[in-house]
């Protein structure tokens, strides 16, 4: 992985899907407001797919999703249902060939697929369809996936069976959005890691997205999330459910969605962001308490926590950073100049409410530490007297391989320091991280018994090393240092060449309605 900027010491979430089946409607104009509303989610590249009844269009464009479309783009994009995706790419894969959403053409079968995740052993599957004849444009793991379904759907003549057999290949963190020129399909991997719901617009159509936030933009009223394993299928015959693999006993959610990644607009498991991370912050103040004149979170992920500490410890809350929204981080070169001017890009300090105050400076997490060395020695430039820094999450001391770009562990800091280095580090007067048990007790819904007999739970590996996937070596062990190696390790899965639709299934719908 190549080394971040100074001023992006940070995590990204690796992408945000969309996708509308909405006959009569500006469906690539839905997509794109869907899209908008997902652009946190990655800001490298966009994308629109189209299925117009004949046929399936893409367009597809490094940018930010407003850089990408033009109006005229959008008319150009007529059709019943769509799909959208914005992507954050690690540094390497930054290309239009590894935008999506990804078109697979085999034989007779077009589709466009959206993913958000990272699969973790595509490597093997995609040797075998090369053997096989199949092309691919780019290296990207969501590329591997498009080809699978193509591939078994022009073998077995349904889409459906097309994605169940990827699905019980594939392993992961993922939530894909799959359109052919008729039908809109949703599925998600048996843990749930990766969000996604299912939406309903106020006349007919349906919608699903990453987030929430990207259902209220377009009017939809949220229905339910997608459940974990779950394909769904809407077209004109309506919503047609079912399970494409067996999900797992507990889900696994990625709980850096309510720490970082997701808007604080956002509602999962039934809990707003904003609530979650203000709880986040309360607790904060429990489990580490400090004496200070004020309380100021850094923008924006550490504003609600900072509201929730500030409302616990009874120390006011204030405003501390000024916040560039115009930072576009899609064309920035990483140069010495830009290097120097660090993190004073992105945030200002506002003088006159830090100088001579105890300031308490709440973050969401500490990944290199970079950052937070450049915030607390501008903060003291700007006049504060002591700065104590709390953070909202455990220490990040674990890879994530699901779906966040995440540093090698011999990067991330809390990996090689103690707290107490980090603090001498960072420069600060004391520094605190929440608990796993403090986080885990602002989380909604846990142990919620889900649909299928299956109950709630989230993804903590990157604090605690728990993996709930488990990664082949190959693709994983570089990433760890020595002593650190949490492997229990999957064998190599075996692409089948003769398919045979499973007979314990029953295809009576796709029968009746022709579906391929
Ligand atoms: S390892 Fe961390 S970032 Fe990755 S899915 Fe799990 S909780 Fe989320």
């Amino acid at each position: 992985m190549a080394t971040r900027p100074l001023a992006d010491d940070a995590l990204h979430e690796e992408c945000g899907v969309f996708g509308v089946w909405a006959p009569g409607r500006d469906v690539a104009r839905l997509t794109y407001f869907g899209l908008m509303s997902l652009q946190h989610r990655g800001q490298e590249s966009a994308g629109i797919a189209v299925g117009d009844g004949g046929t399936v269009m893409v367009r597809k464009e490094l940018g930010l999703v407003s850089q990408v479309f033009t109006d005229a783009d959008l008319a150009a994009l007529p059709g019943q249902l769509a799909i959208g995706h914005v992507r954050y790419g690690t540094a390497g894969a930054k290309s239009w060939e590894a935008a999506q959403p990804h078109l697979s053409t085999i034989n007779d079968v077009i589709i466009a697929l959206a993913h958000n995740g990272t699969l973790v052993n595509t490597d093997e599957l995609r040797r075998q369809l090369i053997d096989l004849g199949v092309r691919f444009l780019s290296n990207s793991d969501s590329e591997v996936a498009a080809k699978l379904i193509g591939y078994f759907t022009q073998k077995t003549r349904h889409l459906r069976e097309g994605i169940r057999k990827t699905m019980e290949l594939v392993r992961g963190g993922y939530a894909m959005a799959l359109i052919n020129e008729q039908a809109l399909y949703a599925f998600r991997d048996p843990y749930g890691i990766r969000p996604l719901v299912l939406g309903k617009l106020p006349e007919e159509g349906w919608v699903v997205a990453s987030e929430t936030c990207a259902l209220d933009i377009v009017g939809a009223t949220y229905v339910r999330d997608i459940r974990p394993g779950e394909i769904l299928r809407i077209s004109a015959e309506g919503l047609v459910s079912e399970q494409g693999v067996a999900p797992e006993q507990e889900s696994a959610e990625c709980i850096f969605e309510q720490v970082y990644f997701a808007r604080p607009d956002s509602i999962m498991a039934g809990k707003s962001v904003y609530a979650c991370r203000y709880d986040m912050g309360r607790r904060l103040a429990q489990e580490s308490p400090v004496e200070a004149d004020m309380v100021i979170g850094v923008p924006d992920s550490g504003l609600p926590p900072a509201e929730g500490f500030a409302r616990e410890s009874g120390i006011p809350f204030g405003e501390g950073l000024i916040k560039n929204r115009y930072v576009a981080r899609t064309f920035i070169q990483p140069t010495q100049e830009l290097r120097a001017m660090g993190v004073r890009m992105k945030l200002n300090p506002l003088r006159d409410n830090i100088a001579g105050k105890r300031l308490v400076v709440i973050d969401d997490s500490i990944v290199r530490g970079t950052t937070m060395m450049q915030l607390v020695r501008m903060l003291r430039q700007a006049g504060a007297a002591e700065v104590h820094v709390r953070i909202n999450s455990p220490e990040v001391v674990w890879p994530c391989f699901y779906g966040i770009d995440t540093d090698v562990q011999a990067q991330l800091i809390s990996a090689n320091k103690t707290v107490d280095e980090i603090r001498a580090f960072i420069g600060a007067d004391s520094l605190a991280f929440l608990s796993v048990e403090g986080l885990l007790a602002c989380m909604p819904a846990i142990g919620e018994e889900l649909p299928g007999g299956t109950s709630r739970g989230y993804c903590t590996a990157c604090f605690t090393g728990v993996y709930p996937v488990a990664v082949p070596e190959s693709f994983g062990r570089d990433k760890f240092m020595p002593g650190y190696d949490p492997f229990n390790m999957t064998e190599p899965v075996r692409l089948p060449r003769d398919v045979v639709v499973a007979k314990d299934r029953d295809h009576s719908w796709e029968a009746a309605h022709g579906e391929a």
